[in-house]
Parts: C-alpha cells; structure tokens; sequence
C-alpha cells in the first residue's frame, strides 16, 4: 500500500485501526520529499528527527485513546510564514533567514492538538507577495504537472506539497487568493475561510485585514476536517471571531437541490482563457443537473477590485513590514556606519525587490497627501465591494467563478511584469477584500494537461454551503494524481513484493 496515495481522512482510519502507524505515515512522507523535493522545492526546511519523535509521541496517544480525531498520525507542513517554537520560519525572505520564533502559531498549535504532526515548512513567495512563488528567496517551486511552470503562489510550495504526495495536507495562508489560486494551477483542493475564523496569532502579518490561514488537501474532506481543527476563537487575535459553530464536516452531503448558485457575468469576459471559462461552465452544468439552480447575474465593480487591494495590501505591508530593521529579527547586515545605516542596508540587503516594490508603493500611498486620493479611496471601493457582494448573496447562496484566468503560466513568465502578474488575482483578491470564504476544487485540466480550479465563493460565515456545493461536485470526479506521486506506487509495489 502506497501510503502518501491516501486523503489525511483515510490515512488517519488506517492508523486507528493499526493497519499503519504514525511513524510509518511521516516516514512515508519523509521519503517522498527525499525522492522529489530536489526537484519541485516545495520545502524551506525539513524537520525529521522532530517529526519522527513527535509521531512516536502521537502514535502512544492513538494507543491509549487519547487521540480518535480524523487528523491523528497525519504529516502535515506548514507554510513558512506561521511561527513554529524553535523551527525555522523565513516567510521565504533572505531577512529571516535563521529566525526560529519563541511560540508556535495558534493555527499550528490547533493542528498539534489534533493530533497531526508537522514535518516542515514549505516554500512561498517572499511575506506571500506573488502569485507563483517565484519571489522566494531560496528559489521557486515548481508545478507538480510540468515542472517547466509555476505551482502559482504565494502558498505554491504548500499546494505542491500536496500534489506531489510530500505531506497529507497543508496550511496556507491566503491575503488576495494565496490559497485558492496555486490549488487551482497544483490541482488540489484548499479553502480559504471567512475573516476571522483561523487565529492570526503567531501568522507573520503581511497586509492584516486581509490575512487568513485555511487549509489545502486532496479533496473537499480533508479540507473541513482540517479546517474544524485549526479554526478557534483566540482572544490573543483582535480580529478573531467567535462563532456559533465550528461543525464544517457535516456540510459533506452530496446534496445541493434547491442551492441557488450565480455565475457573475462579468468574471466571464475577456482576459479568460477559454479552456478554462469552458471547464468551469461545464462544472456549473453538472451542479445544475444535480439539482441547483444556476443564474448569471451582474457582479460589477470588479475591476476596482485589483487596484484597491494592491493600495491596501500594500499600505499595510509597508507598516508591518517596518519591525524587521536588523535588530529584532534575522538578518543584519555585514558593515555599516551607525545606526540609521544599519537599517538601510540590513532592509536592502535583506528584502528582494517584490517585497521593496510594496513597501515603496504602500508607504506613497499613505503619505500625506496622497492618502486620501489613493487610501482612503480604496477603502470607499472595498466598501462598495462588500456591499455589491451582500445584493449578491441576498439572491444567492454560492457564487460559482474560475480561480485564475489562465493555467499556470511559465517560470519566469510573470517576474518581468508586475502589473500583468496583479491582474491575475481578478477573481479572488475581491473575496479578500469582503472577508468572504471561498474554496477551490479541481474541475479539469487544458490541452497540456495543466490544472483548472473552479472557486466557489459563499457568504460571511457561510462555509458549510461552499463546502456542499465542492463536495457534491467532487463526487462526480475521480481525484487526479500527478505524474510524480504515482511514480512512487511503482517503488512501494516492488517493496511489497508485488
Ligand atoms: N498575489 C497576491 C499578492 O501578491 C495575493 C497574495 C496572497 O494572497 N498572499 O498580494
């Protein structure tokens, strides 16, 4: 039995029942990362000794009962931008090259008491500025499928992860589309949930009232379980919510009769590649013929969405990102002439220029001057934006959207033009900006075989709809592995004398 070829829900049986042990499910794992991560790099840093005693620990746990959730045994990696006690956390900056932070991640620490055990960190863009991990400062991931493209980005090395079978699941983190988007371009599942529902505690702060933790998977299962485990309501996080429930598996019912799903107009236009505008309107049939009701309906405004997340994002990089100065955290650098020449070159040395591109463009448009033709503009947009969002939602329960409007692109396609690189994010820097959750599920692949994500967006608080509508979609599709995690059923059936 290949192991890394089951969901976190089904390895996790496995182990319960003895057939498998938590230690044997993270060896598996290591030894998937050995075979391919020199390829793909989807890890910044690979904790074995940790993980291997961690999985004894978790494995006695599982004997005595201690332990019955459906994340017990499971590896599990963590992107590289939440904190983990006393293992590397570099948000893929040159800046925290060897930060090991004191505390662990609430988010993290939820997924620890559930039983799952972390083997490492994964490889993103650099403070999650990008959209194909290419602004890493260990260098880029690649896509699972065609290791010629992009995974997309920022969570790209957590999405690949994922796909190639390196660990049963993942966290993300998701500012303007980082989860949803490199689940679309990996062929994996992730959601990102509604604001406030995952801890930020302990998550390095990139633009803060857009930021949220959710997970990525193999399917819509494993998606919930994992987002039931991480979700809490955490006093130590001022934007935390407490909700009245925080059940998402018994939203997994093949069932979406009556489920009124709009399909905005305006998502459907020019820019979309028609591959992949015809994948997501076929899932949007088959989710008819089960019985939804499927509407177009004019979403306008969405062409305010990328210029007003870019001045907030950005705005609010500019000021998160002033603590790392060469004296708190990480990297400072070799010679310098007193102490505001310390900050400088620590910050231009240490930060690479996606990461400058945003602190510049952010700290301009909160000049004075210049902030209210620009900032306070953007927040009258986002306003708006929730508010055509609530008129949606009024009519309907799910909006049904492309996760991108391309396939993953080429490496080295996208560095050379930031502005064509931010329109990428059309279709899901806006659910940020409303706090609203979204999921990505894959829905097909274009003639090159490279994966097509649709999104379903729901709202506030209204993650159980979003997570019937995939589910019931999923069923209707076999899981697709690509060519790298099955090449190692190949080993594991000569290992079991096959
Ligand atoms: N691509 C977007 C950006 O660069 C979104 C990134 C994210 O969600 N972290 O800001």
């Amino acid at each position: 039995m290949n192991i890394m070829s089951l969901t976190a829900v089904e390895l996790s049986k496995k182990i319960k029942a003895g057939e498998v042990t938590a230690v044997d499910a993270v060896k598996a794992a290591l030894e998937q990362i050995k075979r391919v991560d020199g390829e793909f790099n989807c890890y910044v840093t690979v904790d074995e000794e940790s993980a291997l005693k961690k999985a004894e620990e978790v494995q006695k746990k599982i004997e005595t009962g201690e332990l019955a959730g459906p994340l017990a045994g499971v590896p599990a990696a963590v992107k590289d931008n939440m904190c983990t006690e006393g293992m590397l956390t570099t948000c893929s900056s040159k800046i925290l090259y060897n930060f090991k932070p004191a505390y662990t991640a609430e988010a993290v620490l939820n997924l620890e008491k559930a039983g799952a055990v972390v083997i490492g960190k994964t490889n993103m863009d650099e403070f999650a500025m990008g959209s194909t991990t290419e602004t890493s400062f260990f260098g880029p991931t690649r896509n699972p499928w065609n290791a010629e493209h992009v995974p997309g980005g920022s969570s790209g090395g957590s999405c690949a992860a994922v796909a190639l079978e390196e660990c049963a699941f993942a966290l993300g983190s998701d500012t303007g589309g980082s989860i949803r988007q490199p689940s679309s371009f990996c062929g994996v599942t992730g959601i990102k949930p509604t604001y406030g529902t995952v801890s930020r505690y302990g998550l390095v702060a990139y633009g803060s009232s857009l930021d949220q933790i959710g997970p990525v998977a193999k399917d819509v299962t494993d998606c919930a379980a994992v987002l039931e485990a991480i979700a809490s309501y955490d006093p130590k996080d001022s934007t935390s919510v407490k909700r009245e429930s925080y059940d998402f598996t018994s939203a997994l019912t093949e069932d979406v009769r009556g489920l009124r799903i709009g399909i905005p107009k305006d998502y459907f236009g020019k820019g979309l590649d028609t591959e992949v505008k015809e994948s997501i309107l076929k899932a949007a049939k088959l989710l008819e013929e089960k019985g939804a009701v499927v509407e177009e309906f004019d979403l306008s405004l969405v062409e305010y969405a990328i210029p007003a997340y870019y001045i907030i994002a950005s705005a609010e990089a500019s000021s998160n990102l002033a603590r790392f100065d060469g004296v708190k955290y990480g990297y400072r650098t070799g010679t310098y002439t007193g102490l505001h020449n310390m900050y400088k070159k620590s910050r231009s040395e240490g930060f690479g220029p996606e990461v400058k591109r945003r602190i510049m463009l952010g700290s301009f448009v909160l000049s004075s001057g210049y902030y209210d033709a620009y900032y306070l503009k953007a927040l009258k947009t986002k306003a708006l934006i929730k508010q055509a969002f609530d008129r949606a939602f009024a009519e309907y329960d799910v909006i049904l959207a492309p996760a991108s409007p391309t396939t993953a692109p080429k490496l080295g396609e996208s560095l050379g033009d930031p502005i064509q690189m931010y329109l990428g994010d059309i279709y899901t820097i806006s659910v940020n900006l409303a706090g609203l959750p979204g999921i990505t599920v894959p829905c097909g692949a274009d003639s090159r075989g490279l994966p097509i994500g649709m999104q379903l967006i729901g709202d506030c608080f209204q993650e159980n709809k979003i997570i019937r509508a995939a589910y019931t979609f999923e069923q209707s599709r076999i899981y697709e592995r690509c060519p790298a995690a099955k090449a190692q059923d190949r080993k594991q059936e000569r290992s079991d004398g096959r």
